[in-house]
């Protein structure tokens, strides 16, 4: 595992307090390119290792569904036939897309899974790049735009109505499967457990002899350092950061998210942990606060009911939403 991977896992540092072996069953692994961890607390070990097994086989299964790099998913049909003809999807990716059109139309464009289109100019994989020349920056941001994604209810069908137009769920897709894992495995009886996937972290219950999970919120800039502590039951807390993966352009540092309407990646932003119930809305409103910046970014979730957000500029300085009730006490990682 590369150590930016390793600075990542660290953003979300649990305390899982007196967890009983013989009660709890926990994995760690490889999916969807980034480190996941599941854990579910259970009267018996089978039962849990069970529901984590399952909570997997989930995860794995949608990924198949939405990867826009396996060629076989349907994700990647759809991008085949941009500018040809509409595909039929599962009704399942059907859904998936116009959820995260509706954030879309909510954030005026700042969050699109058609930024997609530019994903062949920007390769944020840590090594060093020169600047794009701005035609192909702007030939690419021409086939960007959600308005341009055209969804037909009665046959599932997804066409991207323009050729070069690409979609990918890298903003939303962890957070949907950590929805998913966590409903697999409470439906199968467990009723308490975490999934961290690659950051994005959704709770339910709570640890035995506990009231509440403990989460801890990282400094970006030193992940033994804890910017708050949260107690959650039933919430997500989803984190983004500049640190995993990005390009160094003359020196400077470029986030792996764009802005979809200028084709650059953004700047200003360290990262944004997002909390609310839902791992999947709090991940896409992780990169789309990252995109309209600290000040545009909290007011934007303000504005939103049960939602809490805390950013962390490029300076370190810690700004967040009126609401967030964060836990302080000491700095240091307990
Ligand atoms: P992380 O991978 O750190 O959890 P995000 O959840 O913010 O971060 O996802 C970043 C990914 O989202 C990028 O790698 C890219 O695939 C995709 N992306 C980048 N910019 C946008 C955007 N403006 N809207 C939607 N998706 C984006
Ligand atoms: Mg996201």
């Amino acid at each position: 595992m590369r150590s930016s991977q390793l600075i990542l896992l660290a953003i979300l540092l649990i305390a899982y307090g007196e967890l009983s072996a013989q009660r709890s069953h926990r994995e760690v692994l490889l999916l969807m390119g980034s480190r996941f961890e599941l854990t579910a607390i259970a009267e018996d070990t089978a039962q849990a290792k069970a529901a984590v097994a399952a909570g997997i086989a989930e995860i794995r299964r949608i990924e198949a569904l939405i990867s826009s790099w396996q060629p076989t998913s349907e994700t990647s049909a759809v991008n085949r036939a941009a500018g040809v003809q509409p595909v039929k999807v599962s009704l399942e990716l059907y859904l998936l897309i116009s959820r995260a059109m509706k954030i879309s139309r909510l954030s005026n464009g700042a969050f699109d899974i058609s930024f997609a289109a530019i994903d062949r100019i920007w390769t944020f994989d840590g090594r060093t790049y020169t600047m794009p020349d701005p035609d192909s920056v702007l030939a690419s941001v021409a086939n960007i735009g959600y308005q341009h994604i055209l969804l037909d209810r009665a046959d599932t069908t997804v066409y991207l109505a323009r050729p070069g137009m690409k979609i990918g769920f890298g903003a939303i897709g962890k957070g949907y499967a950590a929805n998913r894992a966590r409903n697999v495995m409470r439906e199968m009886g467990i009723e308490a457990g975490l999934v961290n996937a690659g950051g994005d972290l959704i709770s339910w219950g709570a640890p035995p002899g506990q009231p509440a999970w403990t989460i801890n919120i990282a400094d970006p800039k030193d992940a033994a350092r804890s910017l708050g502590r949260l107690q959650t039951n039933e919430m997500a807390v989803v984190t983004s950061g500049d640190y995993e993966r990005y390009c160094l352009i003359d020196g400077e540092r470029y986030a792996h998210i764009v802005d979809p309407r200028t084709g650059m990646p953004v700047k200003g932003v360290q990262s944004v942990t997002i909390v609310c119930p839902d791992a999947e809305l709090a991940d896409a409103l992780a990169t789309t606060v990252f995109v309209m910046g600290v000040t545009d970014g909290i007011a934007f979730i303000d504005r939103l009911r049960g939602v809490e957000c805390l950013v962390v500029d490029d300076k370190g300085e810690v700004f967040h939403s009126k609401q967030l009730q964060l836990q302080r006490g000491s700095a240091e990682r307990p």
